[in-house]
């Protein structure tokens, strides 16, 4: 089963910081994964484009949309939903969304069946976001992902949203000192950060000029 849920402001904020270019409006979130795409017990997260829409779905391991979690689901959540938001940028490359799913299968088969680092499509959102993994299934030190190596460094695995704890439920920034969470993201992570455009299809979009 799969619900729609909306993006706290705390998350949506940091990721219009660090993707200017991708329209939120378009974009919707799910707790649970649709079959057949749930398959894989190892898959948090998956993107999926339906039929000639625009818009982009973006579906999260059942009970693993945790915003508020200080206890790492919160900040897994997040760099999650940054690696989705890598694929987002590669379906902006494409001339159509729906064309998505047969290219990502394509590239899926080309890697040998592969959905980790040796696949180029999730190398690059791995890289950027959450890191690769290693044979034993933690994070690859060489390449821990590019947002989890610098927030990992001052957040130290929390959230960007705190909660209040009661109901019906406020969600506020996660402060340092005064400074919310953009406010570090922005200043110790800085421009470096920011991803405007995929390198992905670069072939297709030669052959649509
Ligand atoms: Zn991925």
């Amino acid at each position: 089963m799969t619900t729609e849920v909306p993006l706290p402001d705390c998350f949506l904020e940091c990721y219009q910081y660090l993707y200017p270019t991708i329209d939120f409006s378009r974009i919707h979130f799910y707790d649970g994964i649709p079959e057949p795409f749930g398959w894989n017990a190892q898959t948090a997260a998956i993107t999926l484009t339906w039929g000639y829409g625009s818009d982009i779905h973006i579906y999260t391991k059942a009970g693993t949309w945790r915003p508020c979690d200080q206890k790492g689901y919160g900040y897994e959540l997040f760099l999650t939903l940054a690696h989705e938001l890598v694929h987002v940028l590669q379906i902006m490359n494409l001339p159509y969304p729906s064309e998505w799913i047969p290219r990502y299968v394509w590239r899926f088969i080309e890697s040998g069946g592969k959905s980790d680092c040796s696949n180029d499509l999730e190398r690059e959102a791995y890289v950027h976001a959450n890191g690769c993994r290693d044979g034993a299934g933690g994070i690859d030190p060489s390449r821990p992902g590019e947002l989890r190596a610098c927030t990992m460094r001052w957040a130290g695995g929390q959230s960007p949203c705190m909660c209040s704890g009661s109901t019906p439920e406020v969600m506020k920034w996660q402060m340092f000192g005064n400074d919310t969470f953009l406010d570090m993201l922005k200043a110790e992570c800085g421009p470096s950060l920011v991803m405007e455009k995929s390198s992905a299809f670069e072939s297709t979009r030669i052959m649509q000029n």
